[in-house]
């Protein structure tokens, strides 16, 4: 069977999971898009036109049109904020986004945590 040089099919859900980027373990730092369920075709298929969900998704990394496959659980939302929209690498901020707020954030963040591990020893 000539299947290797077949790309990824994936069909979507309505409404989309996961409508906006994400972190998907395996590739830290960059962020990344959800495409949809993969599919396979199974002995059905060249009858029926259905293929079956394997239970994995189809993803790319922003700014890249490689698709690959990863597993809902690796799956992370993103916040806007923490990612470039330019060249999709998280913490880089090169796409002009205003982020002073969440900077704002994350200091008061950073230092609660401080508190709490302080309260904890
Ligand atoms: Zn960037």
């Amino acid at each position: 069977m000539a299947r290797q040089h077949r790309r990824p099919a994936y069909e979507t859900d309505s409404p989309d999971p996961w409508p906006d980027a994400v972190r998907i373990r395996g590739y830290a730092g960059a962020a990344c898009y959800v495409l949809g369920w993969e599919t396979v075709p199974d002995d059905d298929t060249e009858w029926s036109g259905y293929e079956v969900r394997t239970g994995r998704l189809v993803a790319v990394m922003v700014g890249d049109d490689h698709k690959f496959t990863c597993d809902p659980e690796d799956v992370e939302t993103l916040a806007r904020e923490e990612y470039c929209s330019e060249c999709g690498q998280i913490g880089c901020t090169h796409d002009g986004l205003d982020r002073s707020e969440l900077a704002a954030d994350d200091a008061s963040m950073a230092d609660l945590t401080t508190r709490r591990n302080d309260t904890n020893e």
